[in-house]
């Protein structure tokens, strides 16, 4: 008898902690999640279905801890009080039985279990959260690897405090009425991350436009390498107050240079400065190119020197290794790659971004276009296809990122499969952008069939999945 394989339920990003009574906190543990089936056969499986038991051999207590029961969780390695994701990654690349068995010494795993799947063979997934808290706790004993999450009720924001204090990562918010959604990502799951801040130099800003275009539209930020050395690591244009626009122009009129410390980006106005303001952004990770993703303005640093702005702030994030697989999480949650031919994620990095569109056969013939950005295609589906002319307005729905390789992805999704149906590459080909902002994203394609600049606009307010896809004019 084949078993059925559980696909994890995922959780919404929620920007501030809360208190409500009918909710329930735990830690965020920032380590692989894993569904454990602790039954013959005995099997680990990461959220994209990989077996994990070989890289994990000392988690094979659970058998001893439990009876026939299906449990969800997160492997970590702790180091020093807290997760520690670069020996984690350590872990989960070993290959030979020596070496797994020399890590698992050095570096264990424990396995912290926050829910049960099934048990005795009955699913137990439409039950509300806290019955299956209850039942998870008469049946799995914790051992020396292998521990229950640790929740408290209605108290979000003090316990969020106390987390961030011991240096974790963030916490979880669940609703104790909540079913388990399988391979879901709902508002019933919410996870509550540390802000990061970096403190940057500005060193010019963009020419603003509408409502900025007396003021500026983005700044330019950067960082000293250890050799004094300069590097641009993104904009922001997000987070000013009407107050701070005046207060920063006013500043940026004696700081004008023509010295240009880095390149800017293509299509950037760029006006220059001085290398002598300090401002703190919040970003939610640095990418593989070392730029802040989602900066936003906090505050002037008046109190800290250009000097003391330095990359080490940022370099050594580890987060960014997880950014991809966190942003692929609902791409390989729909799908189930034992049946379908669509690519898991292998990476293909090039200098130039790519861009593809495919002609997807599903039960609505739509075009699927994709930009390359930050480690994935960031994918809207076009029903009515590419616009030909200014005056065509086309729905353009954004849909969850896929990996890069998925550029090169033509064949058919078997029946029953998420987007089941016919793909084939319809152009495809480098792109360059000009504004990429949350709303609006303007490009270039450089394609086999398509040249020419095109618009994203998003429809009504920032979240909508809406976007008009306009063609720019020559
Ligand atoms: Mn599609």
């Amino acid at each position: 008898m084949s078993r059925h394989i559980y696909r994890p339920m995922l959780a919404r990003v929620a920007p501030k902690p809360f208190s409500d009574k009918d909710w329930i906190f735990e830690i965020k543990w920032d380590g692989f999640r894993a569904i454990a089936y602790v039954e013959e056969p005995y099997s680990l499986k990461s959220r994209n279905g990989k077996e994990l038991k070989h890289n994990f051999p000392e988690l094979e207590e659970l058998n001893k801890l439990s009876g026939n029961v299906v449990v969800d969780g997160e492997i970590v390695v702790m180091r020093e009080g807290k997760p520690d994701f670069q020996a984690l990654l350590e872990r989960g690349q070993a290959v030979s039985p020596n070496e797994i068995q020399r890590q698992a010494q050095r570096a264990p795993a424990i396995y912290v279990v926050f829910d049960i799947l099934e048990k005795d063979g009955n699913p137990l997934t439409k039950l509300p959260l806290m019955e299956r808290k209850k039942i998870l706790k008469a049946s799995l004993k914790e051992g020396k690897n292998v521990l229950l999450s640790d929740f408290i009720e209605e108290k979000g924001e003090v316990y969020y405090k106390l987390v961030l204090d011991k240096g974790l990562e963030g916490v979880m918010a669940k609703k104790k009425e909540s079913y388990y959604e399988e391979g879901l990502r709902t508002g019933s799951w919410l996870k509550i991350k540390k802000l990061r801040t970096c403190d940057c130099i500005i060193f010019g800003y963009t020419k603003g436009a509408d409502s900025r275009e007396k003021t500026f539209g983005a700044l330019l930020l950067g960082l000293y390498d250890t050799d004094g050395k300069p590097v641009y690591v993104g904009k922001v244009g997000t987070g000013f107050t009407q107050e701070m626009l005046g207060i920063l122009t006013d500043k940026f009129e004696k700081l004008k240079t023509d010295v240009a410390p880095f390149k800017p980006e293509v299509g950037d106005v760029v006006t220059w400065l001085e290398p002598k303001l300090v401002c703190e952004v919040i970003y939610q990770v640095v990418t593989r190119d070392i730029k802040l993703r989602m900066a936003r303005f906090q505050r002037l640093r008046e109190d800290k020197s250009p000097a003391e702005c330095t990359l080490d702030q940022i370099i050594n994030d580890k987060k960014q290794v997880t950014d991809v697989e966190d942003k692929l999480s609902e791409y390989a949650s729909k799908r189930n790659f034992e049946v379908t031919t669509e690519p898991k994620g292998e990476e293909k990095r090039g200098d130039n971004l790519i861009f593809v569109i495919q002609e997807h056969h599903a039960r609505r013939l739509h075009y699927d276009l994709r930009l390359e950005n930050g480690g994935v295609l960031k994918s809207w589906a076009v029903p009515k296809g590419m616009p030909e002319s200014p005056r065509q307005r086309h729905l353009a729905v954004e849909t969850e990122d896929h990996p890069i390789g998925y550029a090169n992805f033509e064949g058919s999704i078997p029946e029953g499969q998420y987007g089941a149906g016919t793909v084939k590459i319809w152009d495809k080909g480098h792109y360059q952008t000009k504004v990429w902002e949350d709303n609006k994203i303007e490009f270039t394609l450089n394609g086999q069939r398509l040249k020419g600049r095109y618009i994203l606009v998003r429809l009504k307010k920032a979240g909508d999945k809406d976007w008009l896809l306009l063609k720019g004019k020559e």
